[in-house]
């Protein structure tokens, strides 16, 4: 027995990706009468036949993402730009919290850094970096500026790309992967427009110098469904601190007095922007509730 890591699949085939080969299997007999599903991304324990391999048991996911369904995924690589597209705040913080949720980490690839002046960089670095806590990288695919830098946050990870259409993403796959032309990164809409049976499933693509990238990006799907509005602030990581110091424990911070984020917001230790986000995601909950 040896555990592998489900790379693609097909039909009933699951490719699994173990000790650096690839091996088919199928799922042992069992799965289908219990109707559990195996997802791309799944560690499983394989019981080798000569080429082939049976499925016996998927451990336990440490994450799920859903559209594209993908299990075990360690990190978002959102990619984000400042300029062409213009910056596009609300949509990045919708992204984050999306990924605090799913229990990924997310590292921000601030790209596109040649089209923008030093200091712009600079200073949403310490927005978002120094202030929020994330891990930002500024990076050029185009004039491959920050690769190096990347390249180590990828190895033995498993990895999902994400950011609107035309920040640079599928030039950034080709940035890290020059020589190959099996290393892309689709849009999710192209794949599922197919229809039901031809859809191709997401891939996970072994990386050269070490690492799987999906193949298509995650968290295009931004709904707060099921979320409540008191899970909120606690997804604004950098909150937290000064919530501790609010009047009130439960404290919205919106209309409240004594409440420490919104003087934070004002003295300028955390950005605007995040907060901004903070209110219409809030709003947008608290209007699906009313229905
Ligand atoms: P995707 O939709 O996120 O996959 O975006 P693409 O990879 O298709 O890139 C959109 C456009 O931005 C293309 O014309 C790229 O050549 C361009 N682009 C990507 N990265 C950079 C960059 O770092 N600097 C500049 N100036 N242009 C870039
Ligand atoms: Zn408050």
């Amino acid at each position: 027995m040896t555990v592998g890591q489900v790379i693609r699949s097909h039909s009933n085939i699951f490719y699994v990706l173990t000790d650096g080969e690839i091996v088919e299997c199928r799922p042992r007999g069992r799965f289908r009468l219990d109707r559990q599903e195996v997802l791309t991304g799944d560690l499983v324990e394989v019981h080798r036949e000569k080429n082939e391999g049976r499925i016996d048991k998927v451990l336990p996911r440490r994450t799920c993402l859903q559209r594209p369904a993908v299990a075990n995924v360690d990190q978002a690589l959102v990619v984000f730009t400042l300029k062409e597209p213009e910056a596009d705040f609300q949509f990045l913080d919708r992204v984050l919290i999306h990924a605090e949720q799913a229990g990924v980490r997310a590292i921000i690839l601030l790209n596109k850094v040649d089209l923008v002046e030093p200091e712009v960089v600079a200073a949403f670095c310490h927005a978002y970096g120094e202030q929020v806590g994330f891990d930002v990288l500024p990076i050029s695919a185009k004039q491959e500026i920050g690769l190096e830098e990347l390249w180590p946050r990828l190895v033995g990870k498993v990895s999902v790309l994400a950011g609107h259409s035309g920040v640079g993403k599928s030039r950034l796959v080709r940035a890290l992967e020059p020589a190959r032309d099996d290393v892309r990164v689709g849009e999710l809409s192209e794949k599922l427009g197919r229809g039901k049976h031809t859809t191709r499933h997401v891939e996970l693509v072994p990386l050269t110098r070490g690492g799987l990238l999906a193949d298509t990006p995650g968290f295009t799907y931004l709904e707060f469904e099921g979320m409540e509005k008191q899970q909120v602030p606690k997804l604004f990581r950098e909150f937290t601190p000064y919530a501790a110091e609010c009047r009130f424990s439960d404290c919205m911070h919106r209309k409240e007095p004594d409440c420490a984020v919104r003087d934070a917001v004002e003295a300028g230790q955390i950005p605007r922007t995040r907060y901004e986000s903070y209110l219409v995601f809030l709003g947008e909950i608290e209007a699906m509730k009313r229905w």
